[in-house]
Parts: structure tokens; C-alpha cells; sequence
């Protein structure tokens, strides 16, 4: 037998080492996930001999978790998959079912706080063809990075009537604040933390990432108007990072600040300057004012950085913008450890599960995005070419197929195949 030598994606200096023929560990997921993942699968190495003909070759690596590591190992996510992850660094994942029953959390979850997977980043585009509720789709283009391990989402929950619930009253009570809680005797509580730590290296991901694709704005989305000291807090530190990248970006601080000392006048001509310069101007937007500029002016916006709450409403409402999550690609990622994870945006929609019909496409665009992530620049266009050529000429899953008028309706399978002859 021949034994392969096993390689593996590192970081140093904070750059990503690939070599040739990685060893990248896949979780192909429950519900639809093994038919989507065969047929991502297929279009990665495709797209990968197609670029780099024999030079590079991906060795898949088959990780457990989901129902199919409960059925053999009796754990969801065996501590060995998470070790795995961590060795090999990159990986890519289908859709797993959450458990349900007391004490079970959300894999995806799980996985996010073991590998301290900070940002969750959505690019949202839109592909021709895809059919959308909206007028012109086409100017959604928006990267969001979504804090990934704090706010509201952190778990710390206290039951209407539980014992740490009336500690918490106690607390309250003592700090003057308790008049603030309508209803004590059954109120539930949970507890909101957000940090400078956590909120400065997700900003600071969301404006390297600006800077380096050359991209305009770089918009903080918060209600720091209600909520003052976390999505407050959220905003303040989000601009206190900005300052650490000197000239190359232009704050919106420092036009209010030149406001107040100089006049508007000289402000705008700042802020036209720096545009000029190509600057990134950071800025922020209350988040219910983003959700309607989103509709209205989608154009307005680059990258959005925003907490965990709102990162989740918002990469949905834009998803859904451009076509849905069918189409939505993904990923988790530590950008100071490199530690990474792409993965399906949707669900494992098990009432269609082995029916070879849903879309692929999520799952096939998260794969390009590893890609890019681990240098493979060529091999992602050529998947991000083809699924647009798919898509252009109306060869679909069926899901898009019933939305759009002469469609040519595709298995998972068929489709896969389709995107494989355009690449
Ligand atoms: P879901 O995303 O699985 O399905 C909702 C609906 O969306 C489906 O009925 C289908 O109509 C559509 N859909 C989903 N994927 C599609 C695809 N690839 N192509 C076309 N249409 C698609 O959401 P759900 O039913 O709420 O959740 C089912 C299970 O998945 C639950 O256990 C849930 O916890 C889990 N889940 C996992 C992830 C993840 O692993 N990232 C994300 C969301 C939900």
C-alpha cells in the first residue's frame, strides 16, 4: 500500500502555509449534507486539476460529528474530530443536525467555542439569474463578519423562577436597579457580554479584509443606542481599532472631530481626500437603519462588522436578498490562529434527505472561498465561474427552478455534473 505523507496547512507570521497535497478534514454533515458534500466534492477536485493539473491534489479527510458520530461513538462531536481540526487547521463542513433535549447545545456552536472561531463571515453576492424577492439584487455586495463567541449568544441563561434568577434579582436590587425588571417573580434573564478584546479582532479582521481586496467602507452595525456600554461598547473599541491602522483607513471619528473644531466645510473635503486616497472609511450605522438601507441602498455598504445577535439576522436578510440560503456560502474562522471552518450557511432539510434534489450551490461556494482562504486563487474562480455559467443559463435545483420561468431543473448530482463540464 502506498502511504501517503501526510501534509498539513500551517501558519507562520501570520501567513498561511499550503502545501501541494493538504490534508483538508470534511464533515459531510446529516440530512442532505453526504449528497451536497459528494457533489461539492467533485467540483473542488475538478476545479483543482483544471488549475493546477497534477501539481496540487486535496487529500479529503473524512471527520465524525452529527448523527452519524452519535450512532458510532454515542457523542455528537467526538473530542477526536475537534483534535482533527485543529491539527489540519482548514476544514470544510456540511450541515449537522443540532440535538435536541436539555443540555444539548448547537454542534456548530460547540465547534465555534472549541476553536475559538471569533468571526463568522458571509460575502453576500448575487449570481444572474438567481431568482430574488428584490428590484436589482445585483447591488447587494456585502461581506459580514459576525462576532462569533460573545453577546447575547454566549448561553448564559436564567430561567423564569430559577434560583440564579433571583440571585441575579439580589444583584440588582443592591446596584438600585431592580424597578427596571417589569416582572421579577417570572422574569427569565440572560446576560449579554461583549468585550474590547472580542469586539477589536473581529473589526480589525473585517478592515484587513477591506484593505485587502481594495474594498471602499467598512460599516460597524450596533445598537449602541440603547444598548450603551456592550453594542455601545461594540462600536467605541470597533473605532479605537481603526486608529491602529493609521493612514490607511479614515474613521468617521475624525471627521466629527474635525466638525466640531474646524466646521463641516473642512470635514467633507477630509473625507473627500481620504476617499481619493482610497482610504477605508470605518463608519457605523444604528442597526435598524441598516436593515433599511440595506433594501433601499444596498450599494452603500463593503463590509459590515457587527455583534453576534445582529450578525445573525443580518447575513440572513442579505442572504435572502440574493437568492437565499441555498446559494449562501459561509465560513468560521480565527484569523489569528488561522483555525478555520467553511461550511453549508443552511440546514440539513432532512424531509429532503437522499432525494438527490436540493442545491449544492452553498456548500460549492464556501469550498471557493477555502480556496481563496489557502492561496488556491485559480481554482476558486473557476468554481465561482462556472456556478455563475450554471446559473446564467438557468441549469438549477429545483428550488431555484420553480422561481424562474424555461428552467432547466437538475438533480444535486446532475447539477454538480453540469458546473463540472463549465469549469
Ligand atoms: P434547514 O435549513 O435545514 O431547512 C429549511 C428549508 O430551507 C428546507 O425545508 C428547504 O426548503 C430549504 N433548504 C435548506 N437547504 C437547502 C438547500 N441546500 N437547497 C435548497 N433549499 C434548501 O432548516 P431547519 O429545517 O430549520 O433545520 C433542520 C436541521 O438543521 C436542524 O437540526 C437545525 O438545527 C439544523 N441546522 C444546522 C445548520 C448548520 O449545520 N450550519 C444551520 C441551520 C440549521
Amino acid at each position: 500500500m502506498k502511504v501517503m505523507e501526510v501534509k498539513r496547512i500551517q501558519i507562520a507570521g501570520g501567513e498561511l502555509l499550503t502545501p501541494n497535497n493538504p490534508t483538508i478534514p470534511f464533515i459531510a454533515g446529516d440530512g442532505i449534507g453526504p449528497e451536497i458534500w459528494e457533489a461539492a466534492r467533485r467540483v473542488f477536485d475538478a476545479a483543482v486539476r483544471k488549475a493546477y493539473a497534477d501539481k496540487r491534489k486535496v487529500n479529503w479527510f473524512p471527520a465524525l460529528a452529527g448523527e452519524k458520530a452519535f450512532r458510532e461513538t454515542g457523542e455528537w462531536l467526538p473530542e477526536e474530530t475537534v483534535t482533527t481540526l485543529k491539527k489540519y487547521l482548514v476544514a470544510i463542513k456540511g450541515p449537522l443536525t443540532t440535538p435536541v433535549g436539555q443540555g444539548h447545545r448547537s454542534i456548530n456552536v460547540t465547534l465555534r467555542q472549541k476553536l475559538d472561531l471569533f468571526a463568522c463571515f458571509r460575502p453576500v453576492k448575487y449570481y444572474p439569474g438567481t431568482p430574488s424577492p428584490v428590484k436589482e439584487p445585483d447591488k447587494v455586495k456585502i461581506a459580514v463578519f459576525r462576532e462569533n463567541t460573545e453577546d447575547i449568544y454566549a448561553g448564559i441563561d436564567f430561567e423564569s423562577g430559577s434560583a440564579a434568577g433571583q440571585e441575579l434579582l439580589r444583584l440588582l436590587k443592591k446596584a438600585g436597579l431592580a424597578d427596571r425588571v417589569r416582572f421579577p417573580k417570572t422574569s427569565a434573564f440572560a446576560l449579554k457580554p461583549v468585550s474590547s478584546e472580542g469586539s477589536k479582532r473581529l473589526v480589525g479582521a473585517a478592515i484587513t479584509y477591506a484593505l485587502e481586496h481594495g474594498l471602499h467602507t467598512v460599516t460597524l452595525v450596533h445598537k449602541g443606542n440603547i444598548m450603551k456600554k456592550t453594542e455601545g461598547g461594540f462600536k467605541k473599541w470597533g473605532y479605537e481599532i481603526a486608529e491602529s491602522f493609521g493612514d490607511k483607513v479614515y474613521p468617521m471619528t475624525h471627521y466629527e472631530n474635525t466638525k466640531n473644531e474646524e466646521g463641516e466645510a473642512i470635514a467633507q473635503r477630509q473625507l473627500v481626500a481620504a476617499k481619493q486616497d482610497g482610504k477605508v472609511i470605518v463608519n457605523d450605522i444604528i442597526a435598524d437603519n441598516f436593515f433599511q438601507q440595506a433594501l433601499l441602498n444596498p450599494s452603500a455598504f463593503d463590509v459590515v462588522a457587527t455583534l453576534n445577535l445582529n450578525g445573525d439576522y443580518i447575513s440572513d436578510a442579505l442572504a435572502a436578498q440574493v437568492g437565499g440560503i441555498g446559494i449562501s456560502p459561509g465560513a468560521n474562522i480565527n484569523y489569528q490562529t488561522g483555525q478555520a471552518i467553511f461550511e453549508a450557511t443552511h440546514g440539513t432539510a432532512p424531509q429532503f434527505a437522499g432525494l438527490n434534489k436540493l442545491n449544492p450551490t452553498s456548500l460549492i461556494l464556501s469550498g471557493a472561498m477555502m480556496f481563496d482562504y489557502i492561496g488556491w486563487v485559480k481554482a476558486a474562480r473557476l468554481i465561482e465561474q462556472a456556478v455563475a455559467i450554471a446559473i446564467g443559463q438557468r441549469y438549477v435545483t429545483i428550488d431555484f427552478a420553480q422561481k424562474i420561468t424555461d428552467a432547466h431543473e437538475l438533480g444535486t448530482r446532475e447539477f454538480a455534473d453540469y458546473i463540472i463540464s463549465k469549469i
